[in-house]
Parts: structure tokens; sequence; C-alpha cells
């Protein structure tokens, strides 16, 4: 069993990704919780140098609660892909370089894998709840789908214009926002989130 969030508790929300806020400040909205980002705190970013996921999500949200003495969310996510070795994985916010150029991202993505067979993608996301006494609880979600080209769709952020879950045919770039948040990757560790820090 987990700690829990009170309700009315100040919650900092660990991210600079204006695109991440927007979609956990959604799905956190019905829970009552006010929530700031840790940008609008004037917090700087720690260096992300896990070699996974919840590695990254942990020192994001655990610098974010030691910093605040408020329980901190971190999310830290990407794009994996089956011919590339699960790259560009940790480093999908990287492969856009410092302009942060999806656009330039995808295509390189889509230059590597080339004319590879196997298109299977994947997005996932770590959550990690971080209290300022160092106390931490980790979540995971993924979504497979596989990864088309060309891009389609102005919807979403990142690599989304790129990725259509199994089973589907739109692009998440095309998909209806509230479609996408309903079963994606972030939705999936967000649902464990709420029944151990919430429920
Ligand atoms: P970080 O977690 O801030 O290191 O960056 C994760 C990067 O993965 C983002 O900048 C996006 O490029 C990509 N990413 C994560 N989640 C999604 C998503 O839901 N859609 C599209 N791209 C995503």
């Amino acid at each position: 069993m987990g700690r829990r969030i009170p309700t009315g508790q100040q919650l900092v929300l660990a991210s600079h990704n204006k695109g991440k806020l927007r979609e956990i400040a959604t799905l956190l909205t019905p829970l009552g919780v006010a929530v700031v980002a840790a940008g609008d705190l004037g917090l700087a970013e720690p260096e992300e140098n896990a070699p996974d996921f919840a590695g990254n999500a942990r020192i994001k949200a655990l610098a974010a609660a030691t910093a605040t003495g408020l329980p901190a969310l971190s999310d830290d996510s990407g794009f994996c892909v089956a011919a590339l070795g699960g790259e560009p994985g940790v480093h999908s916010a990287r492969w856009a370089g410092p302009g942060k150029d999806f656009a330039a991202a995808m295509q390189a993505v889509q230059a590597r894998i080339g004319d590879h067979a196997d298109r299977r993608a994947w997005f996932v996301a770590a959550l990690c709840m971080a209290w300022p006494d160092g106390y931490t609880q980790t979540f995971l979600g993924r979504i497979d789908g596989v990864a088309v080209w060309p891009p389609r769709g102005g919807n979403g952020f990142g690599y989304d214009p790129m990725f259509v879950p199994a089973g589907g045919q739109q692009t998440f770039g095309e998909m209806d926002p509230a479609v996408k948040h309903g079963g994606s990757h972030r939705a999936r560790a967000f649902a464990q989130m709420l029944r151990s820090c919430f429920g």
C-alpha cells in the first residue's frame, strides 16, 4: 500500500515539457488537487542521466519534492522502435535537438528504420510521485503499435504523428486528444498512480 495524496494538497508537476504538462494537468483536474508546474516555481531541470525511464522519472520528482517541500509528480517517457533496439527510448527528447525539432527527429527515426520490415513501436511512460522526505513510488505504462510514414495529424506532440496504436487507423497526431488520453501509455501509468495515491 502506497502513501496517499490528501484532497486539496498542492502538487508540483516536475516537468518542463508543455505537451506533457497539458496532458497531466487534464488527467489531474477531476481530483481537485492544486497543481503547479516546476518551471513556474523557477526550479531548474535536473540532469536525466539514468539508463531507464523509471530512473529518470525518479530523479525529476525527487529534485522537485526536495526543493519545494511539496509532493511532486514527474513523467519520463519516450518512443521506442523495435527495429532500432528500442531507440530513441530515453533519448527521445534528445533526438529532437536543442530546437526541439520533432519533424527532424521523426525523419531520423524513419531514416534509420529504412526498409526494415519490422515497424513495431511503442510509447512508455514512467510516472514517479516523490515526497519531500525522499519516499517515492513509480508507475509504468506502455502502449504498443506501429511506426508509420509519412507522419499524419497536427494534434498531440513529439512523435505522435508517426505512431498508430495496435488495432487503430489514426495516428496519435490525428486522434481527438480525449481519445489519446483514454488509452495512452501515460493514461495507463496514471491509472495505477491514481489507485495508489488517490484511491
Ligand atoms: P522526457 O521524458 O522529457 O525526457 O521526453 C520524452 C520525449 O518523448 C518527449 O519530448 C516526446 O518527444 C516523447 N514522447 C513522450 N510521450 C509522448 C507522447 O505521448 N507523444 C509523443 N511523443 C512523446
